[in-house]
């Protein structure tokens, strides 16, 4: 009687060391993948003693300090869904949300 194989596919598990992806880094904001650029952002400004970051697209992190203050931001903190709620971050994340990873664009900067 043959004796049965392992389950395991010897030349799967070879090739599987190679092709292993980089671990997708996922974007604070809108939860798509990052690309080639990746802003490491502080969700509680660096002025205000924000410690923590999370990976973000730059068109992200643009629309977080084009639509709120430092003091917002530092009330949020790490809370996105609170900057979710935001019905302008809210449009946007939908907006992006079909784009390339590596798309940006030049976003008016509000007047303070
Ligand atoms: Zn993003």
């Amino acid at each position: 009687m043959a004796r049965k194989h392992s389950k395991r596919d010897p030349y799967g598990d070879l090739d599987r060391e190679e092709g292993v992806p980089e671990p997708e880094v996922l974007c604070w904001l809108c939860g798509r993948p990052t690309a080639k650029n990746i802003i490491w952002h502080h969700p509680v400004p660096k002025s205000r003693g924000g410690r923590d970051v999370v990976p973000m697209h730059p068109i992200c992190q643009q629309t977080l300090i084009t639509n709120f203050t430092n003091s917002e931001l530092q009330r949020h903190g790490m809370d996105v869904d609170g900057l979710l709620a935001n019905p302008t971050v809210r449009k946007f994340v939908d907006w992006v949300a079909n784009k390339d990873p590596d798309f940006t664009a030049t976003i008016a900067k509000k007047k303070r």
